[in-house]
């Protein structure tokens, strides 16, 4: 019998808990699939008593699913190496022949094309948009050329486009990568498939969010790959028709790296507070995040547009403490509200007011196993302006401070 796969999303600019929510959902599927980004991705599982920090590598390895890592993934091999060093060696992981890798030169090149813009996106600087730029020139290198005549010639190619945008070549060490590599390698569609056919259960894991999405996120402050449902056919080949939950993950308030409009944006006291409780620091840049209250009219959106019909809230603690939590519920633009179908496009977004309701604050999350009756009021009012159910509750960054809401 086969069983639908499912997909867990980012709803806002990343960061929202996705690797907590994958670590903890995984133990009910046997394969765990990336579809989309690379390195630039910072997940941080803390599973079993011990910290993770994974970019590329599905976080569900841990509890013995096997890993595959899609096509649409663009690769770093150097840091890849970085990751398996975590693991015990005894984790099943593929590696799509077709995802491209980040040259190192790409790096050179994303500071370069940062350092031209007025606005700067804030790029992690890996060379993820460069690597994605160059797979739709057609001037990439894929994993599986490693492993085939002509790899010398592509590299050849790829340095004569770098040198005539002024950027220095610098030789990747191949044949350390084809080391690196090699155990890995395979074709993610074929994998998938079987598994599916089999009745294994797949979970997909997206980077990223749904408003940092190339089409679907706040253009131009947005990262360079699909980040939710619209990628898993794109960025792995399994065929989109058989996905089941749509399962999308969201802090109780909102975080954002890097530039771009942000209506829901506090600042002072209460903002210092919630970036030093729940630790708002980048996994893979160090950055202080921006930090702001949960915004509805973009978590409506990001429902909506992901198709999600079950939310993953994370970090209701820290909030703790506070008198009033801040729900954005409307944006005001020319003197008229709007809490749904706005446009996401940055131009727009810069001017909306944001209408702010305020929701009474909770203290401990748990009293004798029962939630927080003011935390299940803003809960609540979440999941009408969402249209979408909230299934689990993270109150904490390890697996068991999760409750599941049946
Ligand atoms: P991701 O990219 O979506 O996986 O998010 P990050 O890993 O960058 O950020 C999530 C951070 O919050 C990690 O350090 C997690 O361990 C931590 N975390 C996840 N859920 C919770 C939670 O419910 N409460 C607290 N305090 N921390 C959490």
């Amino acid at each position: 019998m086969h069983v639908s796969a499912d997909l867990v999303c980012g709803l806002q600019w990343g960061d929202e808990g996705k690797g907590k929510a994958v670590d903890y959902i995984s133990k009910n599927y046997d394969v765990v699939a990336r579809f989309n980004g690379g390195d630039n991705a910072g997940h941080t599982v803390v599973h079993q008593g011990s910290t993770y920090k994974f970019h590329v590598i599905p976080s569900g390895v841990l509890r013995g699913c096997l890993g595959v890592i899609g096509s649409g993934v663009v690769l770093n091999p150097s840091s890849l190496e970085e990751e398996l060093r975590q693991l015990s060696g005894d984790e099943k992981i593929v590696i799509s022949k077709r995802a491209h890798l980040i040259l190192p030169s790409y790096k050179l090149l994303d500071q370069k094309l940062e350092s031209l813009k007025g606005d700067k996106v804030g790029t992690t600087g890996r060379g993820i948009g460069p690597a994605y730029a160059f797979k739709a020139f057609r001037f990439g290198v894929r994993v599986g050329d490693l492993f085939q005549d002509g790899l010398e010639e592509k590299l050849s190619e790829i340095r004569r486009l770098v040198e005539s945008l002024n950027v220095e070549w610098i030789q990747p060490d191949v044949n350390h990568w084809k080391e690196v590599l090699a155990p890995y390698v395979g074709d993610d569609y074929k994998v998938l498939h079987e598994a599916y056919l089999e009745g294994r259960r797949i979970l997909f894991e997206a980077a990223q969010g749904v408003l940092l999405d190339l089409d679907f996120g706040t253009y131009p402050f947005v990262t360079s790959s699909y980040t939710f449902t619209n990628g898993v056919h794109a960025g792995s080949g399994f065929n989109a028709k058989e996905l089941g939950d749509i399962i999308g993950v969201s802090k109780a308030y909102t975080t954002r790296v890097g530039n771009g409009a942000f209506p829901s944006e506090i600042f002072g006291e209460t903002a210092d507070h919630i970036r030093e409780q729940g630790a708002e620091f980048g996994t893979t840049t160090g950055r202080p995040r921006r930090v702001g209250w949960l915004d509805l009219v973009a978590l409506r959106y990001a429902v909506r547009v992901s198709g999600c019909n079950k939310v993953f809230l994370t970090k209701v603690d820290v909030l703790s403490g506070l008198d009033k939590v801040g729900l954005i519920t409307s944006y005001e633009v020319d003197g008229q509200r709007y809490s749904d179908w706005f446009d996401f496009s940055q131009g727009a977004l810069e001017l909306v007011k944001p209408i702010v309701e305020w929701c009474n604050g909770w203290g401990s999350v748990l009293n004798e196993g029962k939630l927080n009756a003011n935390l299940l009021a803003f809960m609540e009012a979440v999941e009408g302006a969402a249209g979408a159910k909230i299934q689990w509750v993270s109150y904490g960054p390890s697996d068991h401070e999760t409750l599941c809401m049946l």
